[in-house]
């Protein structure tokens, strides 16, 4: 359902995403797993087809994002690491021009609005402007709108940022349930907890790169013959075993 060839994005003469090839199939829920800077939000915001690829391509449903955007764009929900609200707008507002981006309008749609509110807490704080709205609010109002359409591919950035125990709990059985449904989820994360409870593959990203990829149980094959937990592996493949000193900081 998703499938990137040799994805890469520079930025001058550095590489933030270097030739990254990658299939996600419907009913997968993938998780993209790296350090600070590995090139997760680059590659995701190229998928989403909102930052263009310096080379490569990205193929959603079967349609290039570059070359039919609006056709690739109707099939994807998209849901940035911030949460992006216009503040003078209401909840409900928001999510009536989101489904106008997408042709839609009417009562269906507001049905979908109050049944996307009502699931999401917000129900009460639809006619509230969003600048009144605490973080974690306009983190749900925003998953909310990526879902307004009925997308058949949910891409998100560290969706669990900013979010309480019950949303995040909501969040993760909303993704489980989507994927058994045939939808598909391509999300990033820095939590390894994360990766382990709610994704079946993932894949390890490092300057730019897929460092090891595969599920939970082939990731811990490969470790297993060495002794390794599956934070080591990670930490190996990311050069992070090498930690620094601390005493220089801490010392009086
Ligand atoms: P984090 O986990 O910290 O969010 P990430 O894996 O999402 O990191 P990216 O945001 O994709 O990392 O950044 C990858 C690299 O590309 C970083 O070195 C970053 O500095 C660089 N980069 C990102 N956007 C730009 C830009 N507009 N101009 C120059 N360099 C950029």
């Amino acid at each position: 359902m998703i499938r990137l060839q040799a994805l890469t994005k520079r930025y001058g003469k550095f590489t933030a995403v270097d030739g990254i090839d990658l299939d996600v199939p419907r009913g997968e829920l993938f998780g993209l797993l790296g350090p600070n800077g590995a090139g997760k939000t680059t590659s995701i915001r190229m998928i989403a087809g909102i930052l263009r690829p310096t080379s490569g391509t990205v193929m959603v449903g079967g349609i290039d994002i570059q070359a039919r955007p609006l056709e690739a764009k109707a099939r994807l929900g998209y849901i940035p690491d911030r949460p992006f609200v216009y503040d003078k707008l209401t909840g409900g507002e928001f999510l009536r021009f989101v489904a106008a981006l997408y042709g839609m309008q009417g009562p269906a749609i507001e049905r979908r609005i109050d049944e996307l509110l009502e699931l999401f807490e917000l129900a009460p704080w639809k006619g509230e402007l969003t600048e009144t709205y605490s973080h974690g609010m306009r983190q749900k109002l925003i998953i909310a709108g990526a879902l307004v359409h009925r997308p058949e591919v949910i891409v998100v950035d560290e969706p669990m940022v900013g979010l309480d125990p019950k949303s995040a709990r909501l969040l993760k059985d909303l993704f489980r349930e989507f994927v058994t449904r045939g939808g598909t989820v391509l999300m990033s994360t820095h939590t390894m907890e994360i990766a382990e409870v709610m994704c079946d593959r993932i894949a390890i990203v490092y300057r730019g790169r897929i460092a090891a990829h595969g599920t939970m149980s082939e990731l811990r094959a490969q470790t297993s013959s060495e002794g390794m937990s599956l934070e080591d592996l990670f930490l190996k493949l990311t050069g992070g075993h090498q930690m620094p000193r601390l005493d220089t900081v801490l010392d009086a």
